[in-house]
């Protein structure tokens, strides 16, 4: 990326080198999604000393060198982007919310180079190994996708057996792996989304799904108790005024979309008649990535990839994303 907002320039760059406590990645893969496109708009930095920028945070590769004071044992092993350059030393960082960081340095992707290219360099603290055996294309899920849902679902929407929930955008890269760990943890798990595509590929995964096209339509169509938990990925004003009307008693609705001038209304005796609780879900933290791993690799989590490409392809892949048009998560392939 040469300028913020501008489509990313195919380009040979040479080999980074591993410096004090960094590790080289061989990248193997890159998880393609709404949030590298908004890294590239800009939208979480824009400073133009940070470019030219190599992008993409949901990097999957095998390190292949350590630099000064890093361990030999990571060189070899397959590792997964943490993509929070958190500080490691905070009370948050120690308590392991490194989502939280208090001297939070940036972005992989942002501040530093990212997985659109064959290598990256990374501070070991970002580098997770992760089970052999699972494919590349496959592991591009965990870093954020999974992770992500993971955080939403037993941490920030502590969901529990029998909870009912309603997962709105729940066709996208997030929602589709947000819908599995919520029905993992317990979940009685409805899915919100738009065009019979999206709705019956979360059918084929087993979940009810209701078109949501028109929120006044989907209160009609909704069966049975009203939802617990609502997990919002769309942050639109219909999405979020439906999710507060329809939560039952303690109700919680989960927030995760940071689109700028997005004001929504908010009914406060509906809150407090309802005990209703508004939560907003960051990320991540490096536990649950681990945690991602494991249910990937065993299974428990079906990673949906609607489109992997080659390099050569990687823009058609971003328009795609953009319009929508993707089931699950989008992947670089190298
Ligand atoms: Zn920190």
């Amino acid at each position: 990326v040469h300028r913020w907002g501008s489509p990313p320039i195919a380009e040979d760059l040479p080999v980074p080198r591993a410096n004090e406590n960094e590790v080289l990645v061989q990248v193997e893969a890159c998880g393609v999604g709404m949030t590298v496109l908004n890294c590239i708009r800009g939208d979480l930095a824009d400073d133009p000393v940070l470019l030219p920028r190599v992008p993409g945070h949901e990097i999957v590769g095998r390190v292949v060198a350590a630099g000064p004071g890093v361990g030999s044992e990571l060189v070899g092993r397959r590792v997964i982007a943490y993509f929070y350059l958190s500080c490691g030393r905070c009370m948050q960082c120690i308590a392991g919310d490194e989502s939280r960081c208090r001297d939070l340095a940036g972005w992989v992707g942002v501040h530093r180079d990212g997985g659109y290219a064959r290598y990256a360099v990374l501070p070991a603290f970002n580098a997770i190994p992760i089970p052999e055996g699972i494919d590349v294309v496959d592991a591009t899920v965990i870093p954020d996708a999974v992770a992500t849902a993971i955080h939403v679902c037993r941490r920030r929407a502590g969901i529990g057996m029998g909870d009912r929930i309603a997962v709105i955008g729940a066709a996208g890269g997030v929602g589709i792996h947000v819908a599995q760990v919520a029905r993992l943890c317990g979940g009685d798990v409805v899915c919100l989304d738009i065009g019979d595509p999206k709705l019956f590929a979360l059918a084929e995964l087993g979940f009810d799904a209701i078109d949501s096209t028109d929120f006044d339509e989907v209160g009609r169509s909704w069966k049975g108790p009203p939802p617990d938990v609502v997990i919002d990925l769309l942050g639109t004003d219909p999405s979020l005024t439906w999710a507060t009307a329809s939560l039952g008693i303690g109700g919680r609705l989960i927030v995760l979309t940071t689109f700028r001038d997005r004001i929504t209304s908010l009914d406060p005796r509906r809150v407090v008649l309802g005990e209703l609780s508004i939560v907003g879900s960051k990320y991540a933290s490096r536990a649950e990535l681990m945690a991602a791993a494991d249910l990937v690799g065993s299974g428990q989590i079906v990673p949906v990839i609607g489109q992997a490409v080659e390099s050569g392809e990687l823009l058609d892949l971003h328009e795609a994303i953009r319009e929508g048009s993707v089931i699950g998560r989008g992947a670089l392939r190298w």
